[in-house]
């Protein structure tokens, strides 16, 4: 048994777990299928209901497969899915959001996503966004990698604050969103996903997360999505093809982590001093 996943409120008012499951990459190999479904069932199962795809991912096969592994489920699952920048415009928002559909095997996607910023006016993307809320096929609309810049400016279009999340990079190596960002979304009450966070399994290595995380019988990745499941708005959404990892990230909930090593985690991963750059992967 774990201790219950926290909860993040959208600004509809919906309860989303803080922890989910990302699913770039899965959908490549044929052969990978099985143990990515697998995966996918073991997440559902253990209360990490919010599973993030993308029309990107392996050119639409991750929904495929996110879909086969949801199907007799759809109401255990909140779907995030995302539309690619160059497909944003009025109609093509609309067109993308279908062909999602069908690979996922659904009539709706509950948060549906600007992957990232790109030539189509943010104004013409939030109006289809808004249509497709209106016609039942999304039921929740969001960006991905906007920084503060670009939040201000979809808040000043028509309907941009209706914005439900912003899905960005953010870990312990990457604490650049602390600075600004976080803050601004917090303020505004937009929860903010964080991406690759254990930054693609990279920092499992780092000497100080490896010692702080063996003081408590954890893992490095449990200490870094602990890390971000104590800050207020942020969801976690970490990728795993294999079931057994997903319950070890799982286990992420149930670590109390104690003043000191937080401190000495931010020494290891200090926040940057001035406004950087959003990051991007
Ligand atoms: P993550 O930080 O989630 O790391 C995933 C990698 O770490 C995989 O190779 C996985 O391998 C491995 N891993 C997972 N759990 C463990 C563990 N407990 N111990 C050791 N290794 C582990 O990176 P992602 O880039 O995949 O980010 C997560 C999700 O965020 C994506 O899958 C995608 O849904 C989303 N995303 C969104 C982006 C955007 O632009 N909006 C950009 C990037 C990601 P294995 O599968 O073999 O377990």
């Amino acid at each position: 048994m774990y201790d219950d996943i926290p909860s993040v409120t959208l600004p509809s008012g919906k309860e989303v777990p803080a922890l989910g499951l990302g699913t770039w990459n899965m959908g490549e190999n044929r052969s990978s299928a099985p143990q990515e479904i697998e995966s996918i069932r073991k997440a559902i199962d253990l209360g990490m209901t919010l599973i993030d795809t993308a029309e990107m991912y392996a050119d639409g096969r991750s929904e495929e497969v996110v879909g086969t592994a949801i199907a007799g489920r759809r109401d255990d699952v909140f779907l995030v899915s995302k539309v690619y920048p160059w497909n944003a415009s009025d109609k093509g928002t609309v067109e993308a959001c279908e062909r999602s559909l069908a690979r996922l095997g659904t009539d709706h996607i509950d948060l549906y996503l600007l992957h990232w910023r790109g030539e189509h006016p943010l104004t013409e993307t939030v109006a289809a966004f808004e249509r497709l809320k209106s016609d039942g096929k999304i039921g929740d609309w969001g960006v991905s990698n906007f920084d503060t810049d670009d939040m201000e400016e979809l808040f000043a279009v028509p309907d941009g604050k209706n914005c439900a999340a912003n899905q960005v990079l953010y870990n312990l190596s990457r604490r650049g969103p602390e600075f600004s960002l976080l803050p601004w979304c917090q303020e505004r009450g937009v929860p903010l996903m964080a991406y690759s966070p254990i930054e693609q399994g990279r920092i499992l290595k780092n000497h100080e997360l490896i010692r702080i995380a063996k003081a408590y019988q954890a893992t490095p990745a449990q200490l870094a999505l602990a890390f971000l499941l104590e800050r207020d708005g942020v969801i976690a959404i970490p990728k795993s093809a294999s079931a057994s990892r997903v319950e070890e990230n799982r286990g992420a909930t149930d670590l109390e982590i104690t003043d000191e090593d937080w401190t000495a985690l931010d020494a290891a991963f200090p926040v940057p001093t001035r406004k950087t750059a959003l990051e991007m992967l």
